[in-house]
């Protein structure tokens, strides 16, 4: 038996995160399998489906890597002639009837199903027996009118045209099955396999909505979240391989995915863990491809504050961002805090805080003058590593007391109480500019004095 899944969206909203791991699940059970999942829109509630939430979808879908085939008609709205070749036959078996609409102004006809009121059990691969009382379903409509089906009509058909072997889709759905059987049985089609899958759920344990933050795909790829970070963190979200692996490739999750190990109980959406797995990713780039995804970014952030742009800064500056950010529009933000300022700005340190805590100024002027003359001594070549820098202060520094050293020499580079060490700072901002902060520092302590 060759699987075959789908993935149904109805084309009311933006692709959002229960959307996409239903997707994900339904792509990585077909892909492990051999099989096959088709997408089709789901878009009978015509006021609601619009084409640009179809192109969102898809997209979004493109972002992840998760592949689809589409079947010849992908659409629901354009399948009506099919649904009615069905409905008809149903009535002229008796097992639907067309009855009066309460909503009389219509002046329709609805079409409900005949139910047959027996008892109802299927297996639900994840949850295992699901039993209902169809009775309390009673006649249930199937079709606003002949020319008009409603979902569970529309979907049962297709599921059946597309050779669907398993459907796997949100626990919301479970309610849906017993009708969706009933109908199925009636029309003579065999059974899919069903597998109910567990909703995502804030950490409060409510439904995950907007006021939960972005629930919105394209959303996550705007604020400079990888896909491959993405997927491995929805992967996770109600599926657990079991070891204490946690980064997968989507290779990787399509060698290990299998439905047994698809937890039934609700899956905690996580922003934090979220922004972990990204880090992970970016910890992982080469150097190249870091600085292709940072770069446009700082370019911006740096602009939009007002910096002179400076590519060989910026560049410096990489290894930096690499250790401070999640995601890319961590930048953004910590540029726009005023944390980056004085790699582009020479500061305006206070002369009362040069010194270190205690310390005095004539120290601390003694101090800068050694950093100054160390920093002298060292090639442009060798300023671009800090490490070089540091180890040739290194002897100074521990002699005078580090902190009496270098507090002043990194608070004369930033003019903050609080920045990166200052053999990052001077081999960022370069040796002409540090060698000028310095002796503006040392300027100012005279003065002051
Ligand atoms: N169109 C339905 C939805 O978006 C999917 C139904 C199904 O998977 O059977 O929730």
């Amino acid at each position: 038996m060759t699987v075959i899944t789908r993935y149904p969206p109805s084309p009311t909203g933006s692709f959002h995160i229960g959307s996409a791991r239903t997707a994900l699940f339904n792509y990585l059970f077909a892909a492990h399998t051999g099989g096959k999942m088709y997408l089709r829109f789901e878009d009978t509630d015509t006021a609601r489906s619009k084409r640009e939430y179809e192109d969102d979808i898809r997209e979004g879908l493109q972002w992840l890597g998760i592949t689809y085939e589409l079947p010849g008609v992908f659409r629901q709205s354009e399948r009506t002639h099919t649904y009615r070749k069905y409905l008809e036959q149903l009535i002229g078996k008796g097992l639907a009837y067309e009855a009066e609409s309460s909503d009389t102004e219509q002046n329709k006809k609805v079409v409900r199903f005949k139910n047959p009121n027996i008892p109802m059990t299927f297996n639900d691969l994840i949850r295992g027996d699901i039993s209902f009382d169809t009775t309390e379903l009673d006649d249930f409509i199937i079709a606003r009118s002949i020319k008009d089906p409603l979902y569970h009509l529309s979907v049962v058909i297709d599921d059946y045209e597309m050779g669907v072997t398993h459907v796997i889709r949100g626990e919301d759905h479970i309610s849906n099955t017993a009708r969706q059987i009933l109908i199925l049985e009636a029309l003579g089609f065999p059974r899919p396999l069903y597998a109910h899958i567990p909703l995502i759920l804030a950490p409060d344990r409510s439904k995950l909505s907007k006021r939960h933050g972005a629930v919105s795909v394209n959303q996550y790829k705007v604020e400079g979240y990888l896909a491959e970070a993405f997927v491995n963190y929805l992967a996770l979200l109600g599926w657990n391989p079991g070891g204490d692996q946690e980064l997968y490739s989507m290779p990787e999750l399509v060698e290990k995915f299998t439905l047994e190990n698809v937890q039934i109980s609700g899956a905690i959406f996580n922003i934090e863990k979220l922004r972990w797995f990204n880090k992970e990713y970016l910890k992982k780039m080469s150097d190249d491809t870091f600085g292709k995804g940072a770069l446009p970014t700082l370019k911006a952030a740096a602009l939009a504050r007002g910096f002179t742009w400076d590519e060989k800064i910026a560049v410096r500056l990489l290894p930096l961002l690499r250790e401070r950010i999640s995601i890319w529009q961590d930048i953004t933000k910590q540029i726009d805090e005023g944390e980056y300022d004085y790699f582009f700005y020479d500061p305006r340190p206070s002369p009362a805080d040069i010194p270190h805590a205690g310390g005095d100024k004539v120290a601390a002027s003694a101090h800068l003058l050694a950093m100054l003359h160390t920093l002298q001594g060292i090639s442009e070549a060798d300023f671009k590593n800090p490490d070089i820098i540091k180890r040739s202060v290194w002897e100074y520094a521990t002699a005078n007391g580090r902190g009496d050293v270098l507090w002043p020499f990194r608070y004369a580079l930033s003019g903050r109480q609080r920045s990166a060490d200052p053999m990052l700072i001077a081999s960022v901002i370069g040796k002409e500019a540090a060698e000028r902060r310095l002796h503006a520092a040392i300027k100012i302590l005279g003065t002051a004095s």
